[in-house]
């Protein structure tokens, strides 16, 4: 969220000279998040509430929406082809606003989040802070010990020049596998598995952080983040 000066921000809203805003402050009649503003070069962002007498000049509030994606629905806000996950939302959010915190492919379900706070969203997808996002992984083939050893000790994709960060896998049945990543690489889970020639069938992701898909909601389904929820993600 680009925060910028309150004069500047009055004087381009209101199209009126700084002299002009200088007086305003000095008679108190613009409060910023309900305190009177008595400092030009108080810095507001696009989530400041800013009243000006009774007149509300902007009142943006920060949404955080998680969402159980499902299969055959694109992770983007706009698609020529396929329905997209904005278009489940209902119309409750403002739609324009929100961008998706870590996609998820056409074909893979599960947790996404979705939220207009941009400094939120790049907490949790920063590789510095290694958010752990957790999968439910079905696979054509067996499964066997040295997928754990294999993905723990890291994958070279020589197409992007790196060596994938340690994985977790545990193999939860002969097919299922759950693996936790801290990065996220195009298609990494898939083109982890494909090292040993087994296709995933299917992909669930259940967890990023310590947010985990609301097992209330169906696929399709959304709600918002609780407040304990939106700070508490990692
Ligand atoms: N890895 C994949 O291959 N696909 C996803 O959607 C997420 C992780």
């Amino acid at each position: 969220s680009k925060r910028a000066r309150l004069d500047r921000f009055l004087s381009s809203y209101l199209q009126i000279n700084r002299k002009d805003v200088r007086l305003m402050l000095a008679h108190n009649r613009v409060t910023v998040d309900g305190v009177v503003a008595k400092n030009i070069d108080q810095l507001v962002d696009e989530f400041s509430r800013i009243v000006l007498d009774d007149r509300v000049l902007q009142t943006n509030s920060r949404v955080y929406l998680m969402m159980h994606k499902p299969v055959g629905v694109v992770s983007a806000t706009k698609d020529e082809q396929h329905r997209t996950v904005i278009d489940l939302l209902d119309n409750r959010v403002d739609k324009n606003a929100l961008h998706i915190v870590g996609r998820l492919d056409l074909n893979s379900s599960g947790l996404l989040l979705l939220t207009n706070d941009g400094r939120w969203s790049r907490q949790l997808t920063s590789p510095q802070n290694k958010v752990t996002k957790v999968y439910q992984v079905t696979l054509q083939n067996p499964l066997s010990q040295e997928y754990i050893a294999a993905f723990e000790e890291g994958m070279y994709f020589a197409y992007e020049n790196i060596t994938t960060q340690p994985a977790k896998l545990q193999i939860l049945s002969e097919f299922v596998a759950q693996v936790s990543l801290t990065e996220g690489r195009y298609h990494q889970i898939k083109r982890m598995f494909g090292r040993f020639r087994n296709p995933v069938l299917h992909l669930h992701r259940t967890a990023i952080g310590a947010l985990s898909l609301d097992p209330g909601l169906a696929p399709g389904q959304s709600r918002e983040l609780t407040a304990y929820e939106s700070t508490h993600i990692n």
